[in-house]
C-alpha cells in the first residue's frame, strides 16, 4: 500500500464520523500534524484550531479539510490534506505551507492569517460526482465554484375529511405543491441545477386533504445571472444566497487538456483568495458522502503529480 492511501486509512480509523471541532478531528489533525513534521514543515495552529505546516517564507499553500460528515468516505477532504503533504516531501526545499482546514463540512471559518499570507491556494478534491468517470478522465480542472440560492416555498390550502370532500371542492396544498416541483425541474437548463429536497406537509395525515405545505429550494449555477435568471423563473423565497466563486489557473497550467469543469458543490477553496481547484475521478458511480466514495490508488498518483508541479512551478 503506498503512503497516502495507508494514511487515508489511517484517518479513517479515527472515525467515519468527525465532526468539526469533535475529538474525533482533534485526532485527525494530529496525526497529520506528525506527517507534517516528518516533510520537514513547521506546525502551528491558528485561533480558529486551523493547522499549518509552513516551511520558509510561505506564500503559496495547499491542502483541504479533514472534518468528515457521519455518512463519509475516505478521501472527501482528507485527500487533499494527504496530498498536499506528500508534495511538500517531494519539494523538500521549497518554501510553501500545507493547510487542515477546520469543520469545513458544517460551515468552515475561514482563515484570517491564511487569506492575508497566499499568493496563491491549491486544492485537490475528489469530485463528488460522476464527470470525470463517464469522460473516462482521471483529472479534472475546476474552473469555479457554483453559486447557490437556497430558500422555501409555502403552499396554502385547506383542510378537510379525504373521504367526504368531492375531488372539485378542495383546496389540497399537496397538489400544487407537486406541480411547482415539476416546474423547478424545468427550470433548471443547462449551466443550473435546482432541487427540492425537503417537504413539510400538514397535518401530514392520510385521511386529511393537505392544508398547508412548506418545499425547500436548492438553485445553483456558475454563472451569477443565469443564478438570478433560475431564482426569478421559479419563484421562491430566498433564505441564504452566496455568489459563484471563480478559481484560478495553477493546475490548467500544468494539465492544459484535463477537462475542464464546475463545482456544484461548495469547498474550502472558495473562502480563500487565488484559489485553484482539481478534481480527481470518483469511481463507483461518483457516490459522494458515502462509505463507497472512491479514487483509485493510480488516479491519486496523477493528482499528486499535478499539484507538486503546480507547486513547483509557483514557487519556482
Ligand atoms: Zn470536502
Amino acid at each position: 500500500m503506498n503512503v497516502m492511501v495507508e494514511r487515508l486509512e489511517a484517518i479513517y480509523a479515527i472515525a467515519q464520523h468527525r465532526a468539526g471541532y469533535s475529538a474525533e478531528e482533534d485526532a485527525a489533525h494530529e496525526l497529520a500534524a506528525g506527517w507534517m513534521r516528518e516533510a520537514g514543515l513547521e506546525v502551528s495552529v491558528d485561533r480558529a484550531g486551523n493547522l499549518f505546516g509552513r516551511r520558509g517564507d510561505a506564500r503559496v499553500w495547499a491542502g483541504s479539510h479533514l472534518d468528515s460528515v457521519p455518512t463519509a468516505g475516505r478521501f472527501d477532504g482528507a485527500l487533499g490534506v494527504v496530498a498536499a503533504i506528500e508534495a511538500a516531501t517531494r519539494l523538500p526545499e521549497a518554501p510553501l505551507a500545507v493547510v487542515a482546514f477546520r469543520a469545513e463540512e458544517t460551515g468552515p471559518m475561514g482563515s484570517k492569517e491564511i487569506a492575508e499570507a497566499p499568493d496563491a491556494y491549491l486544492e485537490l478534491h475528489i469530485e463528488q460526482g460522476p464527470v470525470l468517470a463517464s469522460l473516462g478522465e482521471p483529472l479534472g480542472v475546476v474552473t469555479a465554484i457554483a453559486g447557490q440560492a437556497r430558500g422555501l416555498r409555502v403552499f396554502e390550502g385547506r383542510a378537510d375529511h379525504a373521504g367526504t370532500t368531492p375531488m372539485d371542492a378542495r383546496e389540497d396544498a399537496l397538489l400544487e405543491a407537486a406541480r411547482f416541483i415539476l416546474h423547478v425541474r424545468e427550470c433548471a437548463r443547462a449551466g443550473t441545477v435546482a432541487t427540492v429536497g425537503s417537504i413539510d406537509a400538514e397535518p401530514n395525515a392520510t385521511n386529511v386533504v393537505p392544508a398547508r405545505v412548506t418545499v425547500s429550494v436548492d438553485a445553483r449555477s456558475a454563472d451569477g445571472s443565469l443564478l438570478d435568471a433560475l431564482i426569478e423563473e421559479i419563484g421562491f423565497e430566498v433564505q441564504w444566497r452566496s455568489d459563484p466563486v471563480q478559481m484560478g489557473d495553477a493546475f490548467a497550467a500544468v494539465l492544459p487538456d484535463a477537462p475542464r469543469l464546475v463545482s456544484g458543490a461548495g469547498h474550502d477553496a472558495m473562502f480563500v483568495p487565488q484559489s485553484s481547484l482539481l478534481f480527481v475521478r470518483s469511481l463507483n458511480g461518483g457516490v459522494s458522502h458515502h462509505p463507497d466514495e472512491l479514487s483509485s490508488a493510480e488516479d491519486i498518483a496523477l493528482a499528486v503529480d499535478a499539484l507538486t508541479a503546480a507547486l513547483a512551478r509557483l514557487v519556482s
